[in-house]
């Protein structure tokens, strides 16, 4: 049972999240002060009576960055060892950034299943809610420990999407390493970004084969635009836009014609 006095909090809510891509360098270190910046954002909106989910990828990485290579050779088992292991060390740079700019952060972990109708939904939901009006920011990722297979999200981006209905987001906004959604290739000169996409603009046909599925991340632009789609037809509007770009959730707040909006 939800209790009744949880989900009437008037302030308004944006679900972030922040992709592998973002979050790390070439060399697969998880950058700093990306984070930071990520935080410190996330603090301003605070202030604004903003509240923030913020949906984390990272787990695997930061797995791999203490283990390096290991003997397992099942792409499934590698996953769950290198998440499990990286998911603590990355909720402890949250922790302590989060601890710098006097807020407290708590990690929420789910499978795909978790959503389907029924309890473990209702449970998901008194904990965001508890959480958001106790001040504290959930960070979630998927449970990549238990998540193999059929419980598993298509991505972060899916995961991101079912926890924005979930709470009733005001916005979600996906940070990736690309401005947007261009219409030819990012680097060439004759594309441009499109800053708002209706849900039913064709606009796949612009998805270079390139950025289909790149980088770290399992979400490449293919499946970001068909989230961002879905999402937006759930009349909750969704930006694609550059997380590794200071004070871009701002910006978006703010107006600011930066990234790509996709709305109903
Ligand atoms: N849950 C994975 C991680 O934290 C990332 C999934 C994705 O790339 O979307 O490493």
């Amino acid at each position: 049972m939800i209790p009744e006095n949880i989900n009437k909090m008037e302030k308004k809510r944006i679900v972030v999240k922040v992709g592998t891509n973002v979050m790390t360098n070439k060399d697969n270190r998880i950058l700093g002060p990306v984070l930071k910046n990520l935080v410190e954002q996330i603090s301003i909106l605070y202030e604004q009576d903003i509240l923030v989910v913020l949906v984390s990828s990272g787990s695997a990485i930061a797995g791999k960055e203490i283990l390096g290579d290991i003997s397992i050779k099942d792409e499934s088992m590698r996953r769950q060892v290198f998440s499990s292991v990286g998911q603590p060390r990355m909720m402890r740079h949250y922790y302590s950034i989060f601890h710098d700019f006097g807020m407290r952060c708590a990690q929420v972990l789910a499978t795909k299943r978790d959503f389907a109708p029924g309890v473990h939904r209702e449970n998901m939901i008194n904990c965001y809610e508890s959480l958001l009006s106790e001040g504290i920011i959930p960070i979630a990722n998927e449970d990549d420990a238990v998540s193999v297979t059929m419980s598993m999200f298509s991505d972060n981006d899916e995961l991101a999407s079912l926890v924005a209905e979930l709470i009733n987001a005001d916005s979600l906004i996906i940070l990736s390493d690309t401005d947007g959604l261009y219409t030819g290739h990012p680097d060439d000169d004759d594309s441009e970004k499109l800053n708002k996409v209706q849900i039913d603009q064709n606009v796949e046909k612009y998805v270079q084969e390139s950025t289909k599925g790149e980088g770290q991340g399992r979400g490449g632009m293919e499946s970001k635009i068909k989230i961002a789609k879905s999402t937006a037809r759930k009349n909750i509007p969704t930006y694609i836009a550059n997380g590794k770009k200071p004070n871009i959730i701002l910006d978006i707040m703010e107006g600011k014609p930066v990234g790509t909006k996709f709305t109903s």
